[in-house]
């Protein structure tokens, strides 16, 4: 799964801080942390799964009938036990020769458990037939929180009330919500295969795991598919998906990979989706293990509780995947992507390979996590994919309650919690770690000893060390004690010391993190009369130094040369030391250093020339690091940078570095570059036309607002947000619709970028009407995304509108924003 915290939320950092310091206050001594969360034992193997279900639209319910065929596990038993969520349960009985002879059985609208008809051993599968109602609206009755969130089965817009909304049907399993719409043994180590029998009104299209086996048109105007899974997955991965879709089909070595999407991205399908078979190839071969399921399809539903999830050979995916051709332009490798990859991946870690409880997630989500940096080195380059590691590494470290958490948890609070920076981006940075330690062709003879050797079944990290151990050849507990089961990383302090005397180099390294000291294997390159000489050392001391010869003093002592480690670095380097890096070391994070020293010093001159040589970098994300770092208020950088700056705003192939130096030449107001501004202005870049946009209405305002108005049809994205920039600050009423609009009917990221833009509009409109349509609109995303830590952010931009409609005497409007706060300031 990739939560939508992880997915869509991520520019949101300092939200998320704010969010987890407040957890931080909570008692340390919770009682619920005590628990041990063991794997849950087996009594029961699920075998086969067969569901025939039909849905009641009106009442959202699901009406199933079940045939479900297990064995005893080992021991011989006369029961079972199988999750239900919140269902009528009208018939349980053990089919034996096609006949249903009644069981006894109690059901407490979570579990039954069902009396056998005799004592089954080992070995001998039966089977048990369940007539029941599925009811996952009301769940919510039964009082528990977290169940609102996890209903399993949702029907959107059933009564087809929402305007420009479409009826559809999708269900979520992760983490144990498939049990809301079938009983089962909910548990990630339990593998079934499947069969399922939907029938619905015979205009909509169905979605399920493993193939289409057969569709059958009834008298009544519906239509019976069935879907056959005739390799055995866990029940969290199960999924149904009907409505209105459009399909696209393209194939993998012959298997059907395909895009299920609203009518309206049809087109898009193969923009959108269409790199998936290079994936499916590039992953088959890179595990040796070729894409195990018959097909893949990935489907875009609406309301979407999630980021994405990965359905066995069925990936679901919210909103936010769907985008235009143009506006694909400016995607590059965004989190869109991503999570097509990220999804994929699992299909061999999490479904092939599952993590046998909660408390081992990291076998699924760390590879799923670490999958999107592999796509990124081998599409795009080692850059992107350092650059990708690096994004996850201090997405990790900027949350700093994190520190405490193990990688492999086996106690925590609720199983959902498990689903954290600590399992998906670090680690996903300690396998990084791993397959530079081990290299890359013993990781991935590791990866495929793992994959093979637990096939279609349950996997935790001991299984992952001994895989890696069976194919490297070397002990790895202290690599997965200190990685694994231990948590933090390491806090690392760097100093040198040059002797001119007696031509000696120290390296002092010093890890003051609380607790024990990390095994470090560390590269330290040492640049010195021209020439660069890698020395690999290995920290296995909280406190450490290294003393070497060198003919003249070295220009740079790198540490971790590679840059590899997990870990919250200070490196004492001068700025001369960082220019000669940015000139010299060859790596991402090298250069990104480089930049982050120079563009807080551009005084000095070495400074400068980085900065200026960056504007030019290789990379594209420091070149837009570098573009606006650029003190332009410096008259030589500003020289220095200027025609450059140009030259990037005309040709630069990407288009994000484009719309980076206009925006930043847009901020110079010089009128000498309005005609660069009216090219941009003809992009079919949304990036670069919103900057150009941005920039000739800060060269002239009386303008801005005419001519973000013939640009209000065709917008998107950036564009959108230039001309919403333009409204809030000169608009008046007359625009508010559109910036309203802009704002609801936005992407979750879209909305977090341009709130503070939409409250300083709504504070300053003259209709109170319209204002606490607004002031309700911010609040609203407040509620929907407070479990990921927005509203305090929330909070802090109502009560700066507050002072604006106090200041117009709108009464109502300050009245609402003080019941939506208190609100959102509410306790969970
Ligand atoms: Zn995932």
């Amino acid at each position: 799964m990739k939560t939508l915290y992880a997915a869509v939320l991520i520019g949101s950092i300092s939200a998320i801080a704010i969010g987890n310091a407040k957890a931080q206050t909570a008692p340390a001594e919770d009682p619920a942390l005590k628990i041990y969360r063991e794997t849950t034992p087996k009594y029961n193997d699920l075998v086969h799964t067969k569901l025939d279900v039909r849905f009641d639209y009106k009442k959202r319910y699901m009406y199933g009938k079940e045939w479900v065929t297990l064995k005893p596990h080992f021991y011989p038993t006369d029961s079972l036990r199988l999750d239900a969520q919140g269902m009528d349960i009208k018939n349980v009985s053990i089919v034996k020769a096609g006949k249903n002879t009644p069981l006894k059985f109690t059901y407490d609208s979570l579990t039954i458990d069902i009396k056998l008809d005799r004592t089954y051993r080992n070995g001998e599968n039966y089977t048990v037939y369940i007539d029941y109602t599925a009811k996952p609206n009301e769940l919510k009755a039964q009082g528990s929180a977290a169940i609102t969130d996890a209903k399993g089965l949702y029907f959107i817009n059933p009564d087809g009330t929402e305007k420009d909304k479409p009826t559809q049907i999708w269900t979520q399993g992760e983490t144990q919500s498939s049990s809301a719409w079938f009983p089962t043994i909910d548990k990630p180590n339990q593998k079934t295969t499947d069969e399922i029998s939907m029938t619905v009104p015979k205009k909509y299209v169905t979605l399920s795991n493993g193939r289409l086996a057969s569709q059958k048109v009834n008298a009544d105007g519906t239509r019976t598919d069935t879907w056959k899974m005739e390799l055995p997955h866990s029940p969290y991965l199960f999924m149904m998906a009907v409505g209105d879709f459009k399909i696209t089909k393209e194939t993998w070595k012959g298997k059907e990979v395909s895009y299920y999407l609203e009518p309206k991205y049809a087109p898009y399908a193969k923009d959108i989706f269409g790199f998936t078979p290079e994936v499916i190839d590039f992953y088959s071969k890179t595990l040796g293990v070729d894409y195990p399921w018959n097909k893949y399809s990935q489907i875009v539903v609406r309301d979407y509780v999630s980021g994405a999830m990965e359905n066995t050979s069925a990936t679901l995916h919210g909103e936010y995947v769907q985008a235009t051709k143009r506006e694909l332009i400016d995607a590059y490798y965004n989190q869109g992507r991503s999570t097509i990859v990220h999804e994929l991946f699992h299909q061999w870690f999490g479904d092939y390979v599952t993590a046998e409880s909660w408390s081992n997630l990291t076998v699924n989500e760390s590879f799923a996590d670490f999958s999107e940096t592999l796509w990124a080195e081998h599409k795009y380059g080692k850059d992107a994919g350092d650059a990708h590691i690096n994004d996850d590494r201090q997405n990790y470290l900027s949350q700093p309650d994190l520190k405490t958490k193990d990688l492999v948890r086996f106690h925590y609070k609720d199983k959902e919690d498990v689903f954290d920076a600590v399992t998906y981006q670090k680690g996903g940075s300690i396998l990084y770690m791993l397959r530079n330690y081990l290299g890359n062709a013993a990781f991935y003879k590791g990866l495929n000893i793992y994959l093979k050797t637990n096939a279609f079944k349950n996997g935790e990290a001991h299984q992952l060390r001994l895989a890696m151990e069976e194919a490297s050849g070397r002990d790895l507990n202290w690599f997965f004690n200190q990685w694994y089961f231990g948590a933090g990383h390491p806090v690392l302090n760097i100093t040198y010391k040059w002797d001119e005397a007696s031509k000696k180099q120290t390296v002092y390294l010093n890890q003051t993190q609380d607790g024990n000291g990390f095994i470090l294997p560390l590269a330290i390159d040492v640049y010195a009369g021209g020439k660069m000489d890698r020395k690999k050392f290995w920290m296995r001391n909280k406190v450490d130094s290294l003393v070497f010869h060198s003919a003249v003093k070295p220009s740079l002592v790198n540490v971790d040369g590679d840059k590899m480690l997990l870990v919250k670095k200070t490196d004492s380097k001068t700025i001369d030391e960082f220019v000669f890096q940015y000139f010299n070391a060859p790596l991402y994070l090298d250069r990104f250093e480089a930049i982050t020293a120079a563009a807080k010093q551009q005084g000095n001159a070495g400074a400068r020339k980085v900065i200026i040589a960056a504007l030019n970098d290789k990379y594209y994300e420091l070149q837009i690091k570098a573009i606006r770092a650029a003190e332009m208020t410096n008259d030589d950088v500003r020289n220095a940078a200027q025609p450059i700056l140009i030259k990037l705003a005309q040709t630069d192939p990407n288009t994000l570095v484009r719309a980076a130096a206009i925006t930043v030449l847009g901020k110079l107001k010089a009128s000498g570059n309005a005609n660069l501004f009216k090219d941009g202005l003809k992009s079919q870049s949304y990036a670069v036309q919103g900057a150009s946009l941005s920039a000739l209405g800060l060269l002239d305002p009386n303008a801005a607002l005419p001519l973000a108005k013939t640009y209000e049809k065709d917008s998107e994205g950036a564009l959108t947000q230039a001309i919403l920039n333009i409204y809030a600050t000169s608009g008046s009423d007359e625009q508010y619709d559109y910036v309203y609009k802009a704002f609801t009917e936005g992407q979750p990221q879209t909305q977090f970028n341009i709130m503070k833009k939409f409250a300083d509009f709504t504070g300053r409109i003259k209709s109170t009407e319209q204002a606490q349509k607004g002031i309700k609109a911010i609040a609203d995303f407040g509620t929907k995304y407070k479990k990921y830590g927005v509203a305090p952010q929330v909070v802090q931009i109502l009560t700066g509108l507050k002072a604006d409609r106090a200041k117009l005497n709108d009464t109502a409007s300050v009245a609402a924003i003080d019941k939506a706060t208190a609100e959102l300031q509410k306790a969970e």
